[in-house]
C-alpha cells in the first residue's frame, strides 16, 4: 500500500502542518520550532545523501512530511529514526535550512518518553545513553564499562544469561585488532565534560 504521505516524487508543494491532536504531538511540535520543519518542500536532497536510508522504514524527506500533515505518531514510532546516525548529511544540503538530523533527535527523544518505540528500538536508545554515560564520565570511550553498564540496562528487558555473553566470542578478534581495551583512558579534566553535557541538557554552566 502507498504512504499516506507524498514523496518527492509525487508532489513538491508547500502544505500548511496539521495541528497536534494529543500531549505527545503538542510536545514534539515545540522541541520541532528551531528546526524549521515547516519550511521543507520536499526536494528531497536530505534523502539523496542520506548514508542509511536505504535501510529506513520511512526516508528522511518522508519522516518531514509525515510530521507536516500530522502523522506525529507514525513519525515517533518508525524505525527509521532509530537508523539514523545522526551524521548532519541531511541538513548540511537542506536547500530550506531544514534541520532534518535535529528532527531526527527531537524524534527519538518523544518517542522514548512517550513509550511509542518498540522494544527493539529501547535497546538502540539503551546503547546510546550507555554511550553518552561513559563519555561524560570519561571524557573517552572505555569499551569495558560500555558494553557493562550496557548490558545491565538490557538485561531486564531480555532477562536470559544468553544475552549478557552473546558477544563474548567477539572479544579475542576485537583484542588482535587493538580495538578492545581492557582498560580505558580518562581525560585530565573530567569535570570540563560534564559541565558541557550539563550545558548540552539543560542549558546551564
Ligand atoms: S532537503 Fe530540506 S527541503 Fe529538501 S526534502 Fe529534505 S528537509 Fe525538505
Ligand atoms: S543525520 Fe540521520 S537522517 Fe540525516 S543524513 Fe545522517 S543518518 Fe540520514
Amino acid at each position: 500500500m502507498a504512504p499516506a504521505f507524498a514523496t518527492p516524487t509525487e508532489t513538491a508543494v508547500h502544505v500548511q502542518p496539521s495541528a497536534p491532536e494529543n500531549a505527545s504531538g503538542s510536545v514534539l511540535t515545540e522541541i520541532l520550532a528551531p528546526t524549521h520543519w515547516t519550511e521543507c518542500y520536499q526536494c528531497g536532497k536530505c534523502t539523496a545523501g542520506c548514508p542509511v536510508a536505504a535501510g529506513m522504514d520511512i526516508a528522511p524527506n518522508q519522516i518531514v512530511r509525515a510530521l507536516q500533515l500530522g502523522y506525529f505518531e507514525k513519525a515517533m514510532a518508525s524505525d527509521a529514526i532509530w537508523a539514523c546516525v545522526s551524521c548532519q548529511t541531511c541538513s548540511a544540503r537542506c536547500p530550506q535550512s531544514v534541520d532534518c538530523a535535529g528532527i531526527m533527535d527531537a524524534l527519538r527523544e518523544v518517542s522514548l518518553r512517550s513509550g511509542l518505540a518498540s522494544p527493539a528500538q529501547k535497546t538502540v536508545a539503551a546503547f546510546q545513553q550507555a554511550f553518552l554515560n561513559n563519555l561524560r564520565r570519561n571524557g573517552r570511550l572505555d569499551e569495558i564499562e560500555l558494553i557493562a553498564e550496557f548490558k545491565l540496562r538490557v538485561l531486564p528487558s531480555e532477562r536470559t544469561l544468553r544475552f549478557l555473553f552473546k558477544d563474548a566470542g567477539l572479544a579475542p578478534q576485537l583484542r588482535i585488532r587493538r580495538k578492545l581495551h581492557l582498560r580505558g583512558e580518562k581525560v585530565k579534566d573530567r569535570a570540563l565534560v560534564r559541565r558541557i553535557f550539563d550545558r548540552c541538557q539543560n542549558g546551564s554552566a
